[in-house]
């Protein structure tokens, strides 16, 4: 099985504990890691992961992403500094960011930061565009909002942890995106989210574990960690009626092309 986890977080700043999750995520076939930022902190973590992964033995290959999330607004000038990555000559690593992320809305946890979040997000899709770089978009309770930007900045990359509507997932794939799914759609409760699923074309369709939380059936309540996207990959493969192994090449290919 050759996996690729498309979305994950670091929340330690230990290379030995970021070395021992990623040398059981290839244990368990995954090959590949998008390890996603999100605030200063959660940045530098997984730009760690791609140095560590780099100068270690028996590692997934590691890229990672930087962005400001919903819950950044209180600091949106960060954005302005430029302090994105990749564009301060002063950085020790010659590691580039493979996309921006993760940005977005959120109106489930934050209704009363709408407006700031939808300025932090549109600042964000610009800068993308600018560096031609895809975005990884974290959307829930605000997807017309979200729709509404991404048609106003023309951007590309990955709805990630979709949990939207079959419809919204549809408007998001006819703007060029690709959907992620990550353990949820394994919960009991989810049928949603399996219905969003189905309607997403085998061209299109991610798995991410968003580690460290969510993780899958039957793990779920542990701490997440990108091993346990095999589970997802699994139970997806099973619904779409194709072996395990040919969904995992299929999402590994398409997450090739959504990060290119
Ligand atoms: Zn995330």
């Amino acid at each position: 099985m050759r996996l690729y986890d498309t979305h994950c977080h670091f929340e330690t700043a230990s290379p030995v504990e970021i070395a021992a999750i990623l040398s059981r995520a290839r244990a368990a076939g995954v090959e590949a890691v998008m390890a996603v930022g999100g605030s200063p902190a959660l940045n530098a973590a997984a730009e760690l992961a791609a140095e560590v992964a780099a100068s270690g033995e028996g590692m997934p290959k590691v890229c990672f992403a930087t962005g400001f999330d919903r819950d950044q607004v209180r600091d949106s000038c960060l954005v302005a500094r430029g302090s994105l990555g990749g564009a301060d000559e002063s950085r020790t690593t010659n590691h580039e960011p493979r996309a921006i992320g993760e940005i977005g809305l959120d109106y489930h946890y934050s209704p009363e930061t709408r407006e700031a979040q939808r300025e932090l997000f549109g600042a964000q899709l610009e800068e993308a565009a600018k560096r031609s770089l895809p975005v990884i978009i974290h959307t829930r309770e605000a997807d017309d909002d979200t729709l509404a930007l991404l048609r106003e900045v023309p951007s590309r990359g990955v709805i990630h942890c979709y949990t939207g509507t079959p419809e919204a997932a549809k408007a998001f794939l006819d703007l060029g995106f690709y959907i992620s799914f990550s353990g949820i759609v394994t919960f009991r409760l989810a049928d949603n989210v399996r219905a969003a699923a189905a309607v997403v074309p085998d061209d299109r369709i991610l798995i991410e574990t968003d580690s460290p939380f969510l993780a899958p059936v039957p793990l779920r309540g542990k701490v997440n960690e990108p091993a346990f996207v095999s589970h997802t990959c699994e139970f997806l493969a099973a619904r779409r009626g194709v072996k395990p192994d040919d969904f995992a090449a299929l999402t590994f290919a398409n997450a090739e092309r959504a990060f290119a």
